[in-house]
Formats: C-alpha cells, structure tokens, sequence
C-alpha cells in the first residue's frame, strides 16, 4: 500500500476540508449583542463569524466578549443588550485562511484556534475548517503510515 507521506499531506489543498458558508452559523454586523447572545446559546458553539450582508468577513464574536461587554461594576447590565451592536464588540483582528491555502498553514494556526475562517481573494466568507477536521486527517495519516 502506498502511504502519503507527510509532505504531501502539508501540501495538499485545504478545500475539501472546509465547512460551506450554508453550513456555518454566523451573525451580521448590524444585529445587535441580544440576537448574537441567541444564536450562540442556541448553536452551542463558542463563536461564530460575523459576516455583512454581501457574506464579506469581518470578525469573529463570542459569548464571553458578549458578557465582558455588559459586565458591569456591581452587576451584569442585561438591559444593554437590546441596544449594543456586534460590530462594538466582536474581535475584527482574526487570522484567517485563505481558500488557497495548504493544509500546512492550517496546522500552524489551528494550534491557537479551535476554527479558523476561509476567505477567498475578495474577503468573501467561504466556510470554516475547524480544529477537529485538521485532527482527523493527521490521525489518518500518522495510522496509514504506521502500517507501512
Ligand atoms: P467543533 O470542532 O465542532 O467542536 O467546533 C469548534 C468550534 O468551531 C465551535 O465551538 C464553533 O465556534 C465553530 N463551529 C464549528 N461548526 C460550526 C458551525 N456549523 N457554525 C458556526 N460555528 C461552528
């Protein structure tokens, strides 16, 4: 049997291993903090991309950036849910995947992130490959290696 060796694997493309956009819960930038807090208790993810009505990224938020927003000195401020903007919160400073890019470079962030977001050349959101799936392929591969 042939194996790939690990140099193949680090150089293959990373598209088969992304999650499509359809697929990925997501917020827009002009909904406010309450809608967000809903969708990612709902979802159950950590967090989720924050996209603007033509799909482009902008950012990713989450619930504890949520909470630390309405945090206040004595209690937590609910009331300002309803009126504060995910774009006031989310983290604009991510670093993402582009849809050209090789499993190699997935590996190297996915260390410090759980997913990571794929763009394409215009800033489009195309999905997300998590941290699971890039485990997944290594397990295969570090497995089929073994046995050859
Ligand atoms: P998982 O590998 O399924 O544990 O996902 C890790 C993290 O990736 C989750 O906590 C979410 O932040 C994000 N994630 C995974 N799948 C989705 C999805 N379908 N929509 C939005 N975020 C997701």
């Amino acid at each position: 049997m042939i194996s790939m060796n690990s140099k193949e694997l680090l150089d293959m493309p990373i598209h088969d291993f992304i999650i499509p956009a359809e697929k990925v819960a997501h917020v827009q930038l002009g909904n406010n903090a309450e809608h967000a807090l809903l969708v990612l208790t709902k979802t159950g993810y950590s967090s989720i991309p924050v996209l603007d009505s033509t799909y482009h990224f902008h950012g990713l938020i989450s619930i504890r950036m949520i909470m630390d927003s309405i945090l206040g000195l004595e209690r937590i401020e609910y009331e300002k849910l309803e009126d504060s903007k995910v774009t006031e919160i989310m983290d604009p400073d991510i670093a993402t995947l582009n849809i050209n890019d090789t499993f190699k470079r997935a590996l190297d962030l996915v260390i410090n992130h759980a997913f990571l977001c794929v763009i394409d050349d215009e800033g489009t959101f195309v999905g997300i490959m998590t941290r699971r799936v890039i485990l997944k392929q290594l397990k295969k591969h570090v497995y089929q290696s073994k046995k050859n």
